[in-house]
């Protein structure tokens, strides 16, 4: 496919599409290596996980399960507030389950803070997460990330997942956008 003409809204490219790919296989075989002897149950974030997800999960070379969640946070402008609706539950029961969350961008941590808890309450043996990036407030967050693929600086990013504006999520590669694309 040519995305060639949305690339060229990118100012810069943070990460190409080899890099990504390079970095999920690295995750997925710290993640193979930590739960030996383990059923896995990816749990993917809609809708920005999607790609993340589908390529993590193509790294395996052993068994795993997905299933979906689809959740709102309620805030002002760009930035969550920590206030969650699930849109779409899990089809599984996580009693007991290994849970490993995937996400495509930890910002402030508040949308994953309360999923981490909704998902705890469900009895599950763990909950882990796998996030492809992490913005520096996240780092300060009382969840702890267990696979991180990039810390990145404090810009708004788009591409392989990462929406603005519900455009740009299929570019193969990630990078931040070229200031005439928002501010109009
Ligand atoms: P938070 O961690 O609760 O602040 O929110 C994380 C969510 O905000 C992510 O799942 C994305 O949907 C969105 N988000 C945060 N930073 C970016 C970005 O740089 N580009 C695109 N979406 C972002």
């Amino acid at each position: 496919m040519d995305t060639s003409h949305v690339e060229g809204d990118l100012v810069n490219v943070l990460y190409t599409e080899d890099q990504i790919q390079s970095r999920l296989a690295e995750l997925a075989a710290a993640i193979e290596k930590d739960y030996e002897g383990k059923e896995i149950l990816l749990v993917g974030v809609l809708r920005g996980a999607v790609m993340v997800m589908a390529d993590l999960a193509r790294h395996f070379g052993r068994h795993i399960e997905m299933d979906w969640m689809a959740i709102s946070s309620y805030g002002s402008g760009t930035k969550s507030s920590g206030v969650v609706r699930i849109l779409k539950d899990l089809d599984t029961d996580i009693n007991g389950r290994h849970v490993l969350v995937v996400e495509d961008i930890i910002d402030t941590g508040l949308t994953l803070s309360w999923l981490v808890s909704n998902l705890e309450s469900r009895g599950p043996a763990s909950v882990e997460i796998c996030t492809l990036l992490r913005k520096p407030e996240a780092q300060q967050m009382t969840v702890d990330v267990r696979y991180v693929g990039y810390d990145i600086p404090n810009e708004f990013v788009v591409g392989y997942g990462l929406d603005f504006d519900e455009k740009y999520r299929n570019l193969r590669s990630i990078g931040t956008l070229a200031p005439h694309i928002y501010l109009i």
